[in-house]
């Protein structure tokens, strides 16, 4: 998990000026809760109740995350998303 908001943490720099910008940790917190969600939808609960089906989105995403960081020019998509609208 931490590694996954670490990577998630770097696409969103402060700001755009130099390579030394810290990240944006709260914007970042706030879309990795975003992608989450996404992955979750309006899905009903199954077995095993709203725990687990939390926890299995958030493996989802770590996943989901830790694959993308590979891919230099990824941007991550609620910011892409906020942008155009
Ligand atoms: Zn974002």
């Amino acid at each position: 998990m931490k590694a996954a908001v670490l990577a998630f943490g770097a696409r969103h720099p402060l700001s755009f000026v130099g390579p030394d910008a810290e990240p944006d940790w709260k914007t970042a917190e706030k879309h990795f809760i975003c992608v989450i969600e996404e992955i979750m939808g309006e899905a009903i609960p199954p077995r095993g109740g709203v725990t687990s089906t939390v926890r299995r989105a958030e493996n989802a995403a770590i996943a989901l995350l830790l694959a993308l960081n590979e891919a230099t020019a990824y941007r991550c998509p609620i910011c892409v998303r906020q942008q155009r609208a």
